[in-house]
């Protein structure tokens, strides 16, 4: 059980008042009362670190990218150019051409999907997913095996909300062609064994995606060293402005599928008769970009990794383990997703209290959730509910906060049963 002194609450691991400070909605209110923000999982609050050089670069050195030899296009093409080398570090490739920035998560699987299935899927091969996808990782694949004659298969999940890996090794085959998982799940916080998944896809000669939405913000990754095809992420769930995200992509494979969006700056020749493209990840990147949301997705980085990503990790986690013991205390309370290895995610259901009027009461205390499907549709049904509330932490977040939800959570359940 969670102790509940208050010395005991202060961790070791990092200066959260100190990091508190770096984000200024954190001394907010909401209905009168300081805000708790627990929805980290929708989307991170942003430090002054990224909101002054959004508006630094905004004011002062804005200018477009890869197209001109003048000042302000060079400088703006160079800070584009150097948060690419930052992702590249964060996600552990020596090689920044193999990181392609979208829009974020959900387009970077779209492209993935509909570039690698032109290139690469045909009638009667297989895809696979699991159970616990995202719809980002899900209705990409189904449309894809629509128009290209393809089987979608998914791995089952047990109750704790593990993958069963007994099964997605039977669900392997000659005719799978791409294996897509994400690392961890938005809906129930589980961080599946992404490293095996990708060695038995590999030693039959499929592909792997890798939705990286969730775990970006949370791990310390190494994509080469996780030996995946493909990596996905989310700039505004790190800490970064919306609008930018990327995809990691390993070269031979970036190299091999053909564009997806085209237009400008995806070519290398543009003739009447015909177009050859640029080499990735250009190839990828039709169009002028987020420039203002790379600048401050690069100060995310820059940011997060000051603090470091092991300690983040690890205070998460001593975060995860108490906020679970509290919320285990609220009488007929039911966590969903009690996966050995989790994020710092808690979703949780009450026979008595409808999800939504959970999100409801809670924001009446200043407490910010979530509740509903979380766009993950096949897991409420797996799990039998229509919907689940979700307490997803951040490195900012503390163990008081964690306390004020349920204590709030219990005044909620007295009030609806009376
Ligand atoms: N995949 C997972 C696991 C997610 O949690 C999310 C967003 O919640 C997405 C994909 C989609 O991300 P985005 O909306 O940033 O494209």
């Amino acid at each position: 059980m969670a102790d509940t002194n208050v010395t005991d609450k202060v961790s070791p691991i990092l200066d959260v008042d100190k990091i508190r400070q770096d984000f200024p909605v954190l001394s907010k209110t909401i209905h009168g009362k300081p805000l708790i923000y627990l929805d980290n999982g929708a989307t991170t609050q942003k430090p002054w670190a990224v909101i002054n050089r959004v508006k630094e670069f905004d004011s002062d050195e804005y200018g477009t990218v890869r197209r001109g030899a003048y000042k302000l296009c060079e400088d703006s093409t160079k800070y584009y150019e150097e948060t690419r080398q930052k992702v590249a570090d964060l996600l552990g490739t020596p090689n920044k051409n193999e990181i392609v920035f979208t829009s974020g998560t959900t387009q970077s699987i779209n492209l993935v999907a509909h570039s690698f299935s032109r290139r690469f899927i045909n009638e009667g091969d297989e895809i696979i997913i699991s159970n616990i996808e995202h719809h980002a990782n899900t209705v990409p694949w189904q449309i894809v095996c629509q128009e290209r004659g393809a089987k979608l298969k998914v791995i089952p999940v047990s109750d704790s909300g593990e993958l069963i890996m007994e099964e997605y090794e039977k669900l392997l085959s000659d005719k799978t062609r791409i294996v897509a998982v994400n690392h961890v799940s938005n809906a129930l916080g589980t961080v599946n064994p992404v490293r095996e998944i990708t060695e038995k896809a590999h030693a039959i000669g499929a592909k792997v995606l890798i939705d990286g939405a969730q775990s970006t913000p949370h791990l310390k990754l190494n994509v080469k060293e996780l030996d995946c095809d493909f990596y996905t992420f989310s700039g505004h769930k790190m800490y970064g402005p919306s609008g930018i995200g990327g995809l990691y992509g390993r070269m031979e494979l970036l190299e091999e599928m053909p564009p997806y969006v085209t237009g400008g700056d995806m070519i290398m020749q543009v003739t009447l008769e015909k177009t050859t493209y640029a080499k990735p990840p250009a190839k990828f990147e039709a169009g002028t970009p987020p420039i203002s949301q790379v600048v401050g997705l690069g100060a995310a980085i820059d940011y997060i990794t000051n603090i470091g990503l092991d300690k983040i990790f690890d205070y998460e986690l001593e975060l995860l383990e108490y906020g679970t013991e509290v919320l285990k205390q609220v009488p007929g309370l039911r966590i969903i997703g009690n996966a050995k290895d989790k994020a710092s995610i808690i979703s949780f259901y009450h026979d008595s209290v409808h999800p939504h009027d959970i999100v409801t009461l809670m924001d009446q205390e200043g407490i910010e959730l979530r509740g509903g499907h979380h766009c993950a549709q096949p897991t409420m049904i797996r799990f039998g509910v229509p919907a689940t509330a979700r307490a997803s932490m951040s490195f900012y977040n503390k163990k008081e906060e964690l306390d004020a939800l349920a204590e709030a959570m219990k005044k909620a359940v007295k009030m609806f049963e009376g």
